[in-house]
């Protein structure tokens, strides 16, 4: 079984606190300067902050755009 898309519950960064973005295969810290991301191993989130990765700058940016609107500048 997937992990679910749709999981009704609003996970926050273990580190910061901020809430994180949900990916395909990872949670990523929403907070410009922290901007960790957790792995999904085997359906389950991995929140610790020892593994974490930390995404450079541009990575994090293409993932909050992405997350922010599903139509984006292109749909007018
Ligand atoms: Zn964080």
């Amino acid at each position: 079984m997937a992990f679910p898309d749709d999981i009704g519950v609003q996970f926050v960064c273990p580190k910061c606190r901020t809430p994180v973005a949900r990916e395909p295969e990872a949670f990523v810290c929403q907070d410009a300067t922290c901007r960790l991301k957790y792995d999904i191993v085997d359906d389950i989130p991995r929140f610790l902050v020892d593994e974490a990765e930390q995404l450079s700058p541009e990575r994090w940016q293409q993932i909050m755009n992405a997350q922010d609107g599903e139509s984006g500048p292109d749909a007018t």
